[in-house]
């Protein structure tokens, strides 16, 4: 047996957490399939699910213990969202509760810790929705055009956010601003700000909230922002500096999504064999023909691969390692999996697939959503052929 070097770490190869993970199954039980289409018929936010979460503690479970959290790691994070999403319920009302905050536990003062930090840990306060996306620079976040203007003793914004999840059911949001023209800065990166603002004191004073129809109940919104004044002590860590912040809290991001694409995986193999078992078309299970296992069989194996790189981002993650290529990669194949295990199990159900009583349709339209947001496939291969590959940046 080789002598472990301080440079190898080790990870479960088991289901980690498993006291967490069966709290959490016990949770979602009481949020059955007729609760989740109820709510998505009538595209509205799942308060009971969320309260009952907020309750057991877990959504404060990645804030430190010394802020009033359960200071867990990340895989315990991972756990969790990854058992929500395994149980047929759905985390997005709720998971950047979760880890929307570390950009203002890595960088901001202790002064602004203690007086958020808290609050959003007992769920007094929600400091889920964070405005990045804007409509006219998209992936090109660097590019944004939200400015935040020194004027006098406070800072003056004025912009459009696009895609802001959960801005109506939050206290606070964190916003990405430019506080330093484009052109006026070394590099593209530089001169990019990150703020709390107070939605309960800034909507109808500079900040208006539009929900968005989309395909999914997501919660989903336009933030209009106009002459919206911001204090300076709303400023997190150092003006110019946001893009480098955020950055930081991408690589937790991935994995956490990562985690709950698992789940939907989990959950369509599940179901799907299930029904191949009780189906019977011509004499026979369905589930008895090799066109109908293969599928799920596949979709299992990328499930299982995409679980292995998922713990060891998480691993990595939890050393302080460097983990971008693995949390890039995690949340690649893990939503890869989730759709292609999505689609056997469309399939594997035939007609009733589309019958929403069944759940498998909306599981489906929801899980599509991993290929596309916090960040879409094509920027995670970029990612990976520029900082893994070496090969010339392409964008
Ligand atoms: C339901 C939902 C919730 C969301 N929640 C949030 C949120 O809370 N906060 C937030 O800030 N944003 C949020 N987003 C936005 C999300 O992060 C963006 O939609 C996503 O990052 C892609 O940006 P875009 O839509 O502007 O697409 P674009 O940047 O316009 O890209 C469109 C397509 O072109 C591809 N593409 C673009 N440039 C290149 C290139 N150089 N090389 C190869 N391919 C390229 C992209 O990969 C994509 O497939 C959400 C989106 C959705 C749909």
């Amino acid at each position: 047996m080789p002598n472990l070097h301080d440079d190898q770490l080790s990870m479960s190869l088991e289901d980690d957490w498993p006291d967490i993970r069966d709290a959490v199954a016990k949770v979602c039980v009481r949020f059955d399939n007729d609760y989740w289409m109820k709510l998505d018929h009538e595209s509205e936010y799942p308060t009971e699910f969320v309260d009952a979460l907020t309750e057991g503690g877990y959504l404060a479970s990645l804030i430190p213990e010394e802020y009033g959290g359960t200071g867990l790691p990340i895989s315990a994070a991972g756990a969790i969202l990854e058992t929500i999403h395994k149980s047929g319920c759905n985390a997005g009302a709720c998971h950047a509760q979760m880890y929307t905050m570390g950009t203002l536990l890595r960088h901001g003062s202790e002064e602004q810790k203690q007086r958020y930090l808290p609050a959003i840990a007992s769920g007094e306060l929600r400091l889920q929705a964070f405005g990045v996306t804007e409509p006219t620079t998209g992936s090109d976040t660097t590019q944004l055009k939200t400015r935040a203007v020194w004027e006098g003793n406070q800072y003056v914004v004025n912009g459009q956010k696009v895609w802001t999840s959960r801005a109506l059911q939050s206290d606070l949001m964190l916003l990405l601003a430019r506080t330093s023209p484009a052109d006026q800065v070394k590099r593209r990166s530089d001169g990019i700000s990150v703020f709390i603002v107070d939605l309960r004191e800034a909507v109808g004073k500079g900040v208006e909230i539009r929900k968005l129809d989309a395909m999914i109940n997501h919660n989903t919104t336009e933030v209009f922002i106009d002459n919206l004044k911001v204090p300076p002590e709303n400023l997190i860590g150092d003006e110019g500096k946001g893009f480098r912040y955020i950055l930081d809290g991408m690589n937790a991001e991935r994995i956490l999504i990562a985690s709950e694409a698992l789940g939907d995986a989990k959950y369509f193999i599940r179901r799907a064999c299930e029904y191949a078992n009780e189906r019977v078309v011509f004499g026979a299970p369905i589930g008895k023909n090799q066109g109908v296992q293969f599928p799920i069989a596949r979709a299992y194996a990328e499930t299982v691969a995409a679980e292995l790189m998922t713990k060891k981002a998480a691993a990595l993650f939890e050393h302080e390692r460097n983990c971008g290529a693995e949390a890039n990669m995690a949340k690649l194949l893990a939503s890869e999996a989730a759709w292609h295990a999505g689609d056997s199990c469309m399939q594997t159900f035939g007609g009733f697939g589309f019958a929403r009583e069944y759940g498998i349709e909306r599981k489906w339209r929801e899980c599509r959503l991993f290929q596309t947001a916090p960040i879409s496939t094509n920027m995670i291969l970029a990612y990976i052929a520029q900082h893994v590959l070496g090969l010339p940046r392409s964008y």
